[in-house]
């Protein structure tokens, strides 16, 4: 097989900001796995918190082309990565592991997600994230999403929880709310008091990713339901977290990639925990990845195409909240700039 792969600067719409980063621009890397007659691609957003950057991911690709390129097909490159394992570079692993996918899916003429015996009815909703901002810059922006039955609300320690509240009588939506590990455990007893009176449906990660006693001394004490994100990375975090928390995120570019996550969203169910997909900056590549395995989990924060200012693919589309998953073979994923017709059918 060839690989190839090329970043690309991804430009928000507003600088997106959370209680942990500020984006203005984010860099991601795309890649194709070809073997002359199908390709596949992928995608790695990765994140600095988790340890990797665009320059880290090539790094990893450059690393594995060599063997990538002593490979006949994509079902090598797929048990490679399963028997490498590990938890460094989840986004590098994840990029190479949905391109296999797709170039899998392809090959059978299958779309991923009924690989994974999933009924594209069944996605659940996705949010629609509101980053950190002056309130009343927040509050236009939810105003703006009107139409999204969930939107997500990013707090940090200065902003006031009010602006949830606004938000809710603003839109009528349902509301979650996102901490990014911003709070002391002792204040977000207090913030997440006043958000159980606004009727927030449940707190993400509201401290410290490390402070697991923190995180159960807060659910203890919580109204809303608790979901740990920066908390739980892979398979292996749930064990550890599955008693302080009422739910997990899962990210392919945390966990790395579509069989871990999917791994992930079947052990939460199995220690009755609730699950949410979520994501990076991505581009409608990765987060149509993820949509496809979303019939999994509770809910999903699949937005981030339309926090773009371009997003450079096609794929899942999503309709007032309802994520409607592509059904051409693989991901279903093509270039906006061309036609419609998937590359590998091109004669
Ligand atoms: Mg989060």
């Amino acid at each position: 097989m060839r690989i190839s792969y090329e970043i690309i600067e991804l430009v928000p719409r507003h600088v997106f900001r959370t209680a942990r980063t500020t984006s203005a621009t984010s860099e991601c890397v795309i890649v194709e796995l070809s073997d002359g007659e199908l390709f596949g691609s992928g995608e790695a957003a990765p994140s600095r918190y988790y340890g990797e950057t665009a320059e880290s991911v090539v790094y990893v690709l450059e690393r594995m082309r060599p063997a990538i390129e002593r490979m006949s097909n994509e079902s090598e490159l797929m048990a490679e990565l399963l028997s490498r394992g590990g938890t460094s570079d989840p986004a590098a692993r994840a990029s190479l592991e949905i391109a296999a996918y797709d170039m899998m899916g392809k090959r059978y003429g299958v779309p991923l997600h009924r690989h994974f015996e999933l009924d594209p009815a069944a996605t659940p909703l996705t949010t629609m994230s509101i980053g950190l901002d002056e309130p009343p810059v927040m509050l236009e922006k939810a105003v703006d999403a009107k139409g999204f039955p969930l939107i997500k609300v990013k707090l940090d320690n200065e902003t006031d929880v009010s602006i949830v509240a606004r938000i809710k009588e603003a839109t009528g939506a349902r509301v979650t709310v996102d901490a990014n590990c911003a709070w002391e455990p002792e204040v977000a007893l207090e913030k997440i008091a006043a958000l159980a009176e606004i009727g927030v449906e449940f707190v993400e990660q509201p401290v410290e990713a490390t402070d697991i006693a923190g995180l159960r001394m807060v659910r203890e004490h919580s109204r809303v339901p608790i979901f740990a994100d920066e908390s739980c990375r892979t398979s292996a975090d749930i064990p550890v977290v599955a008693d302080a928390v009422d739910g997990i995120v899962i990210k392919l570019m945390k966990c790395g990639g579509l069989l871990e996550a999917v791994r992930m969203a079947r052990m939460a169910k199995e220690r009755g925990l609730s699950t949410m997909i979520g994501c990076m900056l991505e581009t409608s590549l990765a987060l149509t990845a993820a949509a496809h395995i979303s019939p999994l989990v509770d809910y999903a924060d699949l937005d981030s195409g339309l926090l773009l200012e371009r997003d450079p693919y096609v794929g899942m589309t999503i309709d007032r909240g309802r994520m409607l998953l592509p059904d051409a073979p693989g991901l279903g994923v093509v270039l906006r700039d061309e036609t419609t017709v998937p590359r590998s059918h091109g004669g």
